[in-house]
């Protein structure tokens, strides 16, 4: 797997890294949800780098414009409910894209340390030589990724996968190396140190769910 870390560079990336970290500013859920969209918008910008191109030629008013156009064919697949504005800032950039959607939650046992990943909700186009793009924002244990990418199995063999994230931990980040081959990418945008009791991310930002969409009821 190749990791593709955006923090080693500094650019007006950090400027909305920091502002969905900070307990202040994050409190306003549009700012949150926009940043995660920005944020979303800058990892596809990169991501497009590795892409494959096709030479086109544009009839202009006054001519011929030679250029390369993607010509992978992209499928987004976001997890909910987190990746829902990370989705909107890939599919800015991604116009033609196919997308996909899958439902992974944790299902605390005794304790809120002993959980399992449960996947429901998922549709989703052939996925068969395609480009598998994977996004939600945190990677805190990996395990809700590696869920994911079971789930979408039986939906065809892509031929490469692109993992987004915003926020990984070490932890996580060696795991999902562990279970993804080698025509994986990972492309994150900044990575923290180790992980809390309950496998949230430190210092992280908190719940990006409830930050983007308001708190929910444990059950
Ligand atoms: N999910 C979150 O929303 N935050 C974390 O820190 C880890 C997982």
């Amino acid at each position: 797997m190749q990791i593709h870390n955006l923090s080693l560079q500094n650019s007006v990336l950090n400027t909305f890294i920091s502002e969905i970290r900070d307990k202040n500013i994050q409190k306003d859920s549009m700012r949150f949800r926009r940043n995660i969209e920005r944020i979303g918008e800058i990892l596809a910008y990169e991501m497009s780098k590795v892409l494959n191109y096709k030479p086109m030629t544009i009839e202009t008013p006054l001519g011929h414009s030679n250029t390369h156009l993607i010509g992978n064919n992209i499928v987004l697949c976001s997890i909910l409910r987190a990746g829902i504005p990370l989705h909107n800032g890939l599919l800015n950039y991604f116009d033609t894209a196919e997308n996909a959607f899958i439902s992974a939650y944790r299902h605390h046992k005794e304790t809120q340390e002993d959980f399992e990943i449960i996947v429901e909700y998922l549709a989703c186009p052939d996925l068969s030589n395609k480009t598998l793009v994977l996004a939600d924002p945190m990677l805190a244990t990996g395990q809700s990724m590696v869920s994911a990418f079971e789930a979408l199995k039986p939906f065809g063999k892509p031929k490469e996968v692109h993992l987004i994230r915003i926020i990984g931990s070490k932890q996580g980040i060696n795991y999902v190396e562990k279970n993804f081959t080698n025509n994986t990418h990972l492309w994150i945008a900044t990575i923290d140190d180790t992980l809390d009791k309950r496998a949230y991310i430190l210092p992280g930002i908190g719940d990006a769910g409830d930050l983007a969409f308001g708190q929910k009821l444990q059950k």
